[in-house]
């Protein structure tokens, strides 16, 4: 094990003082709030415990007659370097002076419902937003009109009460808030009536969203400013919207895709056909070709939904469905059966496995 002496950097003859400054210097350098790495969290391991060890007389005294001055011996009032470190340093939370009365405001969340088709180009919405606006009455000074916060008698404006703590290390100063003004330094007398001395208000907004096509669920979208104002008026916080795509009853989407299922009779698959379909946004023309298939995919350019980053539109792609005619009457089984009896005749077979099938078939039910 690396000597105590060494790893402080001071001589076997080092005073008390002498000990507890190189302990400072070297917790500033190496304590894990201040460095983050693996190897300064060890050295401040060993450095701490070299202090534990020679800041204890008792254990110096062992340790300099060749004694073990383990962990733990002694009976030093500190349990670990975290307690140490905040005595130096005056601890993480604790700050110097009066703490202000004004606080940033908290974001907000909101939950908002688009439909398939407000999407494909964007839209603009009115929201009604309940929310904590600034005080008209008293402009977030929280003070009746008139009246001003006047200097805590406790503290005397300090907003904090010292008090001397005995310590390992001798007499050590501490501060905490002051209990009088809640750690602000001023009490308010008059507290406005309006807010109840808090500054704000909550009050229900409408305000104008632009909803950017090409948004998903899930998507949140920032609105900086827009959440509530803060405590005596401080800054407002952000508000943030949550986007839930409704499901639409003809169209998927997929990425910026569109998807659609096209039913086809059976002699328009066979002889070919044109059609004119309602899509988001106006009609589109669709020509389906003699022979065309089921589980075929049409894809039309450009219809589907303007991309959120970058140009342009996705795709509108149509998966034809083709329809068997049922309950024909005897002419039309007259006229089918003349059909098949001109052609040769296929008897039913296995063909190669196709995923696509089944996936389309489980999409219609995901989508339900
Ligand atoms: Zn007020």
């Amino acid at each position: 094990m690396a000597d105590h002496y060494e790893v402080l950097g001071i001589a076997r003859d080092a005073s008390a003082d002498d000990i507890k400054k190189a302990y400072r210097r070297l917790a500033r350098e190496l304590h894990p709030d201040v460095n983050p790495s693996g190897e300064a969290a060890e050295r401040f391991k060993l450095v701490t415990h070299a202090y534990d060890v020679l800041s204890d007389p008792n254990q110096r005294q062992q340790y300099d007659l060749g004694g073990a001055g383990g962990f733990g011996g002694g009976g030093g009032g500190f349990n670990g370097f975290g307690d140490i470190f905040e005595t130096f340093f005056g601890g993480g939370q604790q700050q110097r002076g009066p703490r202000s009365r004004r606080e940033r405001g908290q974001d907000a969340l909101l939950r908002v419902e688009v439909e398939l088709e407000e999407i494909v180009f964007g839209t603009t919405r009115q929201l009604e937003v309940d929310t904590a606006v600034l005080c008209e009455t008293c402009e977030g000074s929280c003070c009746s009109p008139g009246t001003s916060p006047q200097t805590c008698d406790i503290c005397r404006g300090s907003g904090q009460i010292q008090r001397t703590v005995r310590s390992l290390l001798g007499n050590v100063m501490t501060s905490s808030p002051c209990g009088s003004c809640r750690g602000f330094g001023t009490v308010i007398p008059s507290p406005c009536p309006t807010c109840a001395g808090q500054g704000r208000v909550r009050a229900r907004r409408t305000i104008p969203v632009d909803i950017p096509a090409g948004v998903d669920t899930g998507l949140r979208i920032q609105l900086p400013g827009q959440g509530e104002v803060g405590p005596a008026g401080g800054p407002n916080g952000d508000l943030y919207l949550e986007i839930k795509v409704k499901t639409h009853e003809t169209f998927s989407r997929s990425g910026d895709d569109l998807l659609a299922t096209l039913e086809l009779q059976m002699t328009d698959a066979i002889l070919g056909t044109t059609a004119t379909l309602r899509s988001l946004d106006g009609d589109v023309r669709v020509e389906i070709k003699p022979g065309t298939q089921s589980a075929e995919v049409l894809t039309i350019k450009e219809r589907g939904i303007t991309r959120l980053r970058g140009a342009g539109r996705g795709d509108l792609k149509i998966g034809i469905q083709v329809v068997t005619p049922v309950r024909l009457n005897s002419k039309e089984t007259k006229l089918i059966q003349e059909f098949a009896g001109s052609r040769r005749p296929v008897p039913p077979e296995f063909s190669t496995f196709q995923q696509g099938i089944f996936s389309k078939l489980r999409d219609r039910f995901l989508n339900l």
